[in-house]
């Protein structure tokens, strides 16, 4: 008999062998500003609505492949170019890997660095030749000259502009990507998952450029567990995407109660005003605190910077003292010694704030 390791040798494929499983940290117990979550839950009252808009669903039958009525609420919320298609996703990461199914083998990919890490990570397993290009290491913008000698050199089939940027949480310049999207010998897709926190989007612009899709998810809004994205484009893109999509991606309880959640979009709205507020407050008071530099943002996080060689004591003491937030120091480069915190409520804010101080004084 064969041994195990014979056997997956074997079978999978290599670029499945070499990478590392998606890791999400235990936050059991700690307060969870880690992951861009929105921290407010639903007010009883709504809480109880939804529930009674749940009864209808019939579970016995498929959903609706087309998922129809969610897809009229998404473009009445975005008052969207009716000539513009939409594509539904389980979260934009199932979109981001169907945008990459869709290429030939062994086609580039670009993205800039530091960036979302499903870019690099769905690009890899599909065996696609993924190029990461620095981000400018002073401001995160992007580096124009050194973008442009890329896409020269590889001719990209697909580029990713996250819109803001995750991890650094500014927006590009957008003289900037409109050269790219001119330059671009294929797709552009910008990833507008932190739109509700900015105020600027490339929806509006989908018809003057036959190559762009904007990619947008309700994650951010205060949706992260219904698991639901959506990208915008030309009825001719989104119908090749459409092919390779499964058909009942979207479930029956994300397409009812997605549904009902943006039927009450005011409440997001308010809840999207009040993080905005405290990013202001958190930003104002991590600039304030000796040896930490905070990069402003138009996302629900921040970037930081701690003092050299501080950031994994720093990450590991706020753990201990019941906050989690995220650790990027590990990633090295431009991200050398920092952390990325996730705008929480006022409360979760403060506990934070206290904690780095109180982290800062003792493990000086
Ligand atoms: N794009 C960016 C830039 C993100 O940061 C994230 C989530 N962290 C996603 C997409 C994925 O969002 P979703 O929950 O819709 O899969």
């Amino acid at each position: 008999m064969t041994n195990n390791n014979d056997l997956i040798a074997r079978v999978f494929r290599q670029e499945v062998l070499a990478m590392s499983a998606y890791h999400v940290a235990d936050a059991e117990g700690l307060i969870k500003l880690d992951a861009m979550e929105n921290p407010y839950e639903w007010p009883e009252d709504i809480k109880t609505r939804w529930l009674e808009s749940l009864r209808a669903c019939p579970l016995n039958r498929y959903p609706d492949p087309g998922a129809r009525r969610l897809a009229s609420v998404i473009r009445e919320m975005n008052a969207q170019d009716q000539d513009a298609a939409l594509l539904l996703g389980n979260g934009s990461d199932e979109i981001i890997q169907l945008l990459l199914m869709a290429l030939p083998q062994g086609s580039s990919v670009l993205s800039p660095e530091p960036g979302f890490v499903m870019y690099r990570q769905l690009s890899h397993c599909l065996g696609l030749n993924y190029i990461g290009v620095p981000l400018r290491a002073e401001d995160f913008a992007l580096d124009m000259p050194a973008m442009q000698a890329a896409i020269e050199q590889h001719r990209p089939k697909l580029i990713f502009l996250a819109y803001p940027n995750n991890p650094t949480g500014n927006l590009f310049d957008q003289d900037a990507i409109d050269k790219i999207i001119a330059q671009a010998p294929g797709l552009v897709v910008i990833d507008e998952a932190y739109e509700p926190f900015a105020d600027a989007s490339y929806l509006g612009r989908l018809g003057r450029h036959p190559n762009l899709l904007v990619m947008r998810t309700v994650s951010k809004l205060g949706l992260a567990g219904l698991r639901l994205g959506y990208l915008c484009g030309s009825p001719e893109l989104i119908g090749q995407l459409d092919k390779i999509r499964l058909p009942y991606n979207i479930n029956v309880l994300t397409q009812a109660s997605a549904e009902f959640a943006l039927n009450h979009k005011a409440l997001f709205d308010q809840q999207t005003r009040l993080i905005r507020a405290e990013r202001a407050r958190v930003f104002a008071e991590l600039n304030a605190l000796a040896g930490i530099t905070a990069y402003p943002s138009a996302a629900n996080f921040i970037l930081f910077r701690t003092p050299p060689g501080r950031a994994n004591a720093l990450f590991a003491s706020l753990k201990q003292q019941g906050v989690l937030i995220k650790n990027l120091s590990p990633q090295g480069g431009i991200l050398a010694d920092c952390l990325r915190v996730t705008i929480g409520k006022p409360d979760e804010n403060a506990a934070f704030l206290s904690a780095l101080k109180q982290s800062l004084s003792s493990n000086p």
